[in-house]
Parts: structure tokens; sequence; C-alpha cells
């Protein structure tokens, strides 16, 4: 018998597009824990956020950073008991794509030729306003270290441009909610990859993976999972996936459709759990 495990998107997906709350899907972390099924973040956002997040919301997990760019650990993991690992911000870091600073300076001769600019140009105060979020979170949204996120101010056939010579020199261009993402070649599905063959291996046994997102940034990662849930947005319809297992579209929005689903999930197979 397979076990679960949940990997998942956080803006507009477990967090309400708007107020970034995870209300009512937090009803559900207690019963996860109780059954045993990692709930793991897997997000373009930064460690420094992540680290601040699962305090808030009580998750003991690995999380994976910056669109699947790297996965930190907590210490003493047994997942990684075997591997030499690098240390940041406390945890243990698995680095699968490239270093921030690679992008930029790959990055630099583009800057002249293509109308955009970058996050690591702007300042926390002028982050709040573009993102509404508050000038601390603002302040962690922007300490990243494996990709860099740009606002593009030119147009869709420059950008298809844009990503084909970034493309030659190892950089992936990523649209999510907000941003166009700059990073190395991986994505929300390598993490997941990892994540999988590490459970497999620590539990000895077969994982059955159920990915959630809203965005074309998960795309990869729901093509992946075993069960694929695409949480609906406010802001843009259901991206198209080719997903190789099941997949389950919500009726609502953000947080109350990934309720709704993951819900529906536990209860078709732990009909005692509740
Ligand atoms: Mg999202």
């Amino acid at each position: 018998m397979s076990r679960l495990l949940l990997s998942t998107d956080l803006d507009g997906t477990l967090l309400d597009h708007y107020t970034y709350s995870a209300a009512p899907a937090d009803l559900l972390f207690p019963l996860l824990n109780r059954l045993n099924i990692p709930w793991i973040f897997n997000t373009s956002k930064t460690a420094p956020e992540l680290i601040a997040l699962r305090s808030r919301l009580a998750n003991p997990h690995p999380f994976s950073v910056e669109n699947g760019s790297a996965i930190y650990l907590p210490k003493g993991s047994q997942l990684t008991a075997d591997i030499e690992m690098q240390e940041h911000l406390g945890f243990n870091v698995i680095n699968l794509g490239l270093t921030r600073s690679d992008i930029l300076s790959r990055l630099e001769p583009y800057r002249a030729q293509f109308n955009f600019y970058g996050l690591s140009e702007i300042s926390a105060d002028e982050m709040a306003a573009l993102t509404g979020l508050s000038l601390d979170q603002a302040t962690l949204s922007l300490d990243r270290h494996f990709s860099e996120p740009i606002v593009w101010r030119d147009s869709e056939d420059q950008l298809l441009r844009f990503r084909s010579s970034l493309s030659d020199m190892g950089i992936q261009v990523v649209k999510g909610g907000r941003f166009v993402h700059l990073q190395g070649e991986v994505s929300k599905a390598q993490s997941l990859a990892w994540l999988i063959d590490r459970y497999q291996t620590l539990w000895n046994s077969s994982v059955e993976s159920v990915a959630l997102g809203d965005g074309e940034n998960d795309r990869a990662m729901l093509e992946l999972a075993d069960i694929a849930i695409q949480v609906r947005s406010p802001v843009h319809s259901f991206p198209t996936i080719n997903a190789s297992g099941e997949v389950i579209q919500t009726d609502y929005c953000g947080p109350e459709g990934w309720y709704q689903a993951v819900k529906t999930l536990l209860t078709n197979r732990f009909p005692d759990a509740f």
C-alpha cells in the first residue's frame, strides 16, 4: 500500500490570492499530521518567507523554494541522513538549480535589448506596493538566492526572443502569478521528484503524490503527480496540463478549493479519520 505525499503551491493555491490567508485549508493540517501525510510547500517564494510561513502554519516538513531551485530540510531530517549538504538559515540545503548571482551575471548582456526590471533592483517599499505584501513580508520576499523575478515591460514577441536567448545561457523563463521568474533549468517537478524518491527510500514504500497548484509554474509538478489538483484562480483560467495521473479541478478558488479537494480525497481514503 502506497503512502500519500502532498506538494502544494502557495500563492493562489494554499494562500488566498488577495489576502494570503490559508483559511479554511488550515483546518486540515492537524488531520494530515495525524495521518502522517507530509504537506510540503513547493513555491516560487524564498527560504526566509517560507521559514516565517511554516512557523505561522506550524508546518514541520522540508520545503522547496524559488520554483524547485532548492530544497530546505530541517537539520537531522532522516530524508538526507546519507548526503553531504550546505547549511543556510539553520536548515540543510539541496541546490538543484543556479545561484542568483550566476543568473544576474548571465543576464547582464540582455538588459539593453529588452525592457524589464528585476527584483534585485527594487526596494522593499516598492515591492510592498507591487504585491500588497507588508513591508516585513516584502523584505523577506526580496531575499532570494536561486532566482531573479522580473517585471516584464516589453511585448509578448520580445518575451519569446528573451526566452530563447536566455535558454542558450542555461536560464529558464517561467511566468508566475505576478512576475516572470528567471531560474536554472529546474521546476517544481524536479523538487517533487527528489522528495518522492527520498520518501520512498525512507518509508520503504511506494509514494502516491498529490500536487496542488493554480499557475503555469505549477504545470510540470501537476503533470508529474499521481493526482493533480488544479486550484481555481480568481484571476486566470486553469492552465492546460498533460497529466499522467488523475486530474481534479476545484470549484472554489485558493484555500477554499484546496480544502474542498483535500477533504474529499482524505474522506475517500480514510473514512474513519473524520
Ligand atoms: Mg500560484
